[in-house]
């Protein structure tokens, strides 16, 4: 891979769903680059394919149009080079501690001896701050702190890119604030690349540093920004999105006028 390559690149994806009666398309051409420790944002309405195109970079979809590559790779299949956190409290398994639910996917995807596996987990347990909780079940754990847990799983598995869903979607409002700051500090640690899907655009201009706007249904790219940390741009940023999202639908009012 050249330096300047991006890590991962979509190149005019188009992803359908085929049901008995439909054919649905989620998305419409797609195109962006993710590079190297970009915190990458999919912002856009529920329905434009956010998930979808979450789903596609996992490889659990084959898109009918385009190609996607990672390190110059053609994504054809699943695989522990990325790794996916969804918002759902019931990713963990159950009978097993946080420690074990971190060590497992090491075990079983990377061969790890269960030494080596839960020496790793407790790393990354620690630096989601859950150190007190490793040897817990699951049901012992806040919501906030099982995301924390299906992080810290991602995390250890050393992906080259972790694949975010709406993670902290189903989290009360402070929770959310918080989990939000929580993985702004672990990126300043480590520096990991994100792909992050959030149809919020306090969250998105929050946790991003490159923002993709995508249209209603089916998602096509609307634009591609860098986000800002600076309040007075952040809230000038926030209105431009807005405006550009539902551009469409002001015109709509207008014309109802
Ligand atoms: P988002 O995550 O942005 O809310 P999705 O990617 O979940 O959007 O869905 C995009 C479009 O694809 C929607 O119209 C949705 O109804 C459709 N869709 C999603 N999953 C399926 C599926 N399994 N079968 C058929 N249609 C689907
Ligand atoms: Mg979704």
């Amino acid at each position: 891979m050249q330096p300047q390559e991006p890590l991962l690149a979509v190149k005019g994806v188009t992803l359908q769903y085929k049901t008995p009666q439909h054919l649905i398309t989620a998305t419409y051409r797609v195109s962006f680059d993710v590079h190297q420790g970009d915190r990458f944002i999919l912002l856009g309405p529920s329905g434009c394919g956010k998930s979808t195109l979450q789903k596609a970079v996992g490889g659990y979809m084959a898109p009918t149009e385009g190609e996607m590559t990672l390190k110059g790779r053609r994504i054809t299949e699943p695989g522990p080079d990325r790794m996916m956190v969804f918002q759902e409290f019931d990713q963990l398994l159950p009978w097993k501690t946080v420690k074990q639910n971190v060590a497992f996917a090491l075990q079983s995807a990377k061969r790890m001896s269960q030494r080596e596996a839960e020496e790793k987990a407790l790393h990354y347990v620690d630096k989601v701050g859950l150190s007190k909780f490793a040897d817990s079940h699951p049901h012992m754990l806040s919501g906030g702190m099982k995301q924390r847990v299906a992080i810290a799983r991602g995390m250890a598995m050393e992906p080259d890119i972790l694949l975010m869903d709406e993670p902290f979607a189903a989290l009360d409002a402070l929770t959310r604030r918080k989990m939000q700051d929580e993985l702004l500090k672990l990126w300043e640690e480590t520096r990991f690349t994100v792909l992050f899907v959030t149809h919020s655009i306090a969250e998105a201009i929050k946790i991003g540093s490159r923002i993709l706007l995508l249209s209603p249904h089916p998602g096509r790219v609307k634009a591609e920004i860098n986000s800002t940390t600076d309040p007075k741009e952040a809230a000038e940023l926030e209105r431009y999105i807005h405006e550009t999202l539902f551009a469409h639908e002001k015109q709509e009012e207008l014309e109802h006028v």
